[in-house]
């Protein structure tokens, strides 16, 4: 164990922790925020019955509810639909899912070799960092540990992991995770970085992060200067909706560009929230104007109490198909299922190859359009060693 990780620390507190440590953690808080009248005159009037306070309390104990007030001033009370909300409600259908009773269906824990360390594919690690999150999202796919303090052994098995890291060659890339990485302190984020860095067979190291979505002021110079110092980093952001692409966004996405972070999306696909092409083509188009590229559009998985979130598969791939050859390729996602069962992550895709002819030795292809009328034909090359 190292002295100075995951300690509470004496040091005073930056501007950034202060204003993180005070989060509406409450539905009484929630509800003084837009205020009574505002409420009972809303779609969401149902937040102040005594059943839901009920509800609340019951899914707050399972899995925490937490927002930054900045998160929720991108809220319409006044929509029935809005994503800000409906990402961050408790809702009772997360204690009472008729389909997905599996809290951990991607096998992470099976596929953990020191606790905190998830090494499934034989070229990547993801490390647990942290069980915190700015906001915790209703349909978080780790919620069965995230937001609980006693599944986070981060500052104890520290050196096992640098070690394990260390002594297997075979690992190319590091992905901080959690909870968010961007929770940690700067002086602990910077140490774990560079002890990382000083490891020779590492090639990337990965910060997946949903701060600068509902908590933007967490990127700050210091935490710039030190993600330069270490330059490159890569950093994915969590981006959902449109209406999360803020100006302070914008701000902060170019003060990590300016400091050679090389920046990426991953969007979940969510029921009612962003399942429309509309709202998908617009999301990645203004993620592309903000400097960031769309990396990885997820089927939501199969995790106990998210199934009201799940959209079906082939919505996923309706909407892929109607932004191929309609947007530019570099604002295109790739479509992500993580496989239950720890099938570990797949990308799929609508297939243009129809058929291949032996006899011909000829691929046949159907276009962007998929219109089985226009077929285009790829001979294959008749002599591999010329
Ligand atoms: S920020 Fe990420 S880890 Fe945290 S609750 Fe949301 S989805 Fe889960």
């Amino acid at each position: 164990m190292i002295s100075n990780l995951g300690q509470k620390s004496k040091q005073r507190k930056s501007l950034w922790q202060k204003k993180f440590s005070q989060p509406i953690k409450t539905l009484k808080d929630l509800i003084d925020f837009f205020g009574y009248e505002l409420i009972n005159h809303s779609p969401f009037q149902f937040l102040i019955t005594e059943e839901y306070q009920k509800i609340f309390q019951e899914v707050h104990q399972k899995f925490r509810f937490q927002v930054t007030q900045y998160y929720l001033s991108l809220a319409n009370i006044k929509n029935p639909r809005c994503p800000i909300l409906l990402q961050i409600l408790p809702d009772k259908k997360e204690i009472q899912d008729p389909f997905f009773k599996d809290p951990d269906p991607l096998r992470e824990e099976e596929n953990s070799p020191i606790y905190g360390l998830i090494h499934r594919y034989p070229d990547r690690v993801l490390w647990y960092v942290s069980h915190h999150c700015a906001v915790y999202c209703r349909f978080c796919f780790r919620k069965r540990k995230v937001s609980h303090r006693n599944s986070n052994f981060f500052s104890k098995t520290y050196n096992d992991i640098i070690h394990y890291i260390r002594s297997n060659p075979y690992i190319k890339e590091v992905i901080l995770s959690g909870g968010d990485p961007l929770s940690l302190p700067d002086k602990t984020l910077e140490k774990t970085i560079s002890d990382l860095k000083s490891i020779p067979h590492l090639f990337s190291i990965r910060i997946h992060t949903r701060m600068i979505t509902t908590f933007p002021y967490r990127i700050t110079k210091e935490l710039c200067k030190i993600f330069a110092k270490h330059y490159p980093v890569t950093v994915i952001t969590h981006f959902n909706h449109p209406v999360e692409l803020t100006d302070i966004v914008y701000q902060k996405i170019q003060m990590l560009k300016f400091s050679g972070v090389i920046v990426l999306n991953q969007t979940v696909l969510l029921k009612n929230i962003n399942d429309s092409l509309e709202i998908i083509e617009k999301l990645n188009l203004k993620l592309l104007r903000f400097g960031i590229i769309p990396y990885y559009l997820h089927l939501s998985d199969e995790v106990a109490g998210t199934y009201h979130f799940r959209t079906s598969l082939q919505k996923g791939l309706e909407i892929i198909r109607q932004l191929q050859g309609r947007n530019p390729g570099i604002s295109i996602p790739r479509f992500m299922v993580d496989l239950p069962n720890g099938g570990g992550k797949v990308p799929l895709q609508n297939s243009y190859l129809i058929q291949y002819e032996n006899k011909n030795k000829q691929y046949s292809f159907l276009n962007y359009e998929m219109n089985p009328k226009r077929i285009f034909y790829i001979k294959e090359k008749e002599d591999e060693s010329l």
